[in-house]
């Protein structure tokens, strides 16, 4: 990709997202723990991609793991990739939207049952579509 054509499409970024989704989808940050209303969401419904809208979760996928961020022990097929994170001195996978390329968290080897998979993700990244409405 030529860097035109990047800087016209942070620009589109920039102009479709909120500043924290930025700083997430874009930027790789991390929110702050226990700052998500998703972290309570307790409905039966699907996790979307909060910058493309691609499904990335549903709820029975989700469980709560105390960290203060939104946690799944699976995702959707094909709605993710995964790269290796060396910003802290163990890496961490990274994984982001498949479809958009947006950062969404990462994903660990301590989860729960069926996977032992914990995807960590960012609360902000995320928009929860509930059953009833779909
Ligand atoms: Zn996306």
């Amino acid at each position: 990709m030529d860097v035109a054509r990047k800087s016209q499409d942070d620009a589109e970024w920039r102009e479709r997202l909120t500043p924290e989704q930025y700083t997430v989808l874009r930027q790789e940050g991390t929110e702050r723990p226990f700052s998500s209303p998703l972290n309570d969401e307790k409905r039966t419904g699907t996790y979307v991609c909060a910058a493309c809208g691609q499904k990335l979760f549903t709820s029975d996928m989700k469980f709560d793991s105390g960290t203060g961020w939104p946690s799944f022990h699976s995702a959707l097929d094909n709605a993710l990739e995964t790269k290796r994170d060396f910003k802290l001195v163990l890496p961490r996978t990274e994984y982001h939207c498949a479809n958009c390329g947006g950062h969404h968290g990462h994903v660990f080897d301590d989860g729960p049952q069926p996977t032992g998979l914990r995807y960590c993700n960012n609360g902000v990244a995320l928009r929860f579509v509930p059953d009833d409405e779909g």
